[in-house]
């Protein structure tokens, strides 16, 4: 996916592009994208596109869904009109997009919390705008204790640490434990996995879009903890 640009730097906001394709008049694939397809959690952006030298207006070419179909980043927009070779200006919806970076490096953390203090594996996950859910296999289920991990997880977000991306080969990236956090799924089949490693807290192989420095996070808000089952438990937070 080497028109993944988001893996590469998650602060763009704005960029230009070129329209490969469309498809049903909706469906279209760029040379390069920022916009970011969902996946691991995160949820796809959204934003607009301008082509051909227009401005944005509210009659442009909103961008509702991004997936990733046959290996390419498709960008539905709501009305027809863009055709190949079309020059476009994409633009994020940052507000969005942010709050989504900052849910998901809190993610992170919260994670390698519960793993150092409780052993406990990450098994699944949603972000989200107003609260995101981490699957955790772990028997205890205990408020007061999950508040303190929370409370951990701050310390973190605190300290400023700065966030590293980079790129690794799968084969030695592999050997690192705990490199794969969700057991159930395992990284794309490509020579290099994207690394992401808050130094001192966490490192793993990851597709999504983080902030740079963990303050950015703000604080973390634990909201509830509840029962799915046996070993099983899912914790809500938010950030504010
Ligand atoms: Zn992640």
């Amino acid at each position: 996916m080497e028109n993944a640009l988001y893996m590469k730097d998650s602060y763009i906001k704005e960029f230009e592009g070129v329209v490969e394709s469309v498809k049903d008049d909706k469906f279209v694939v760029l040379n390069r994208t920022y916009f970011y397809p969902g996946g691991g959690g995160q949820p796809h952006d959204t934003g607009i596109m301008a082509c051909n030298g227009e401005t944005y207006n509210d009659e442009g070419y909103h961008v509702m869904y991004v997936g990733k179909f046959e290996g390419k980043i498709s960008h539905e927009v709501s009305k027809p009109g863009l055709k190949q070779s079309d020059k476009i200006i994409g633009r994020i919806d940052w507000d969005r997009r942010y709050r989504l970076m900052r849910m998901h490096t809190a993610a992170h953390i919260i994670d390698a919390v519960l793993y150092k203090e409780a052993g406990a594996l990450c098994t699944g996950n949603q972000l989200g705008m107003d609260k995101s859910r981490i699957d955790f296999s772990l028997e205890m289920l205990d408020r007061e204790k999950m508040q303190g991990y929370i409370d951990m997880a701050n310390e973190f977000v605190k300290k400023a640490i700065d966030v590293k991306i980079y790129f690794m080969k799968r084969d030695e990236a592999l050997k690192i434990p705990g490199v794969v956090k969700l057991a159930s799924v395992m990284p794309p089949e490509a020579d290099e996995l994207r690394i992401v490693e808050i130094p001192g807290v966490d490192l793993q192989a990851d597709g999504g879009t983080q902030v740079k420095n963990t303050s950015e996070i703000g604080e973390i808000k634990f909201l509830s903890v509840e029962n799915k089952g046996k070993n099983n438990r899912r914790l809500y937070y938010t950030i504010a």
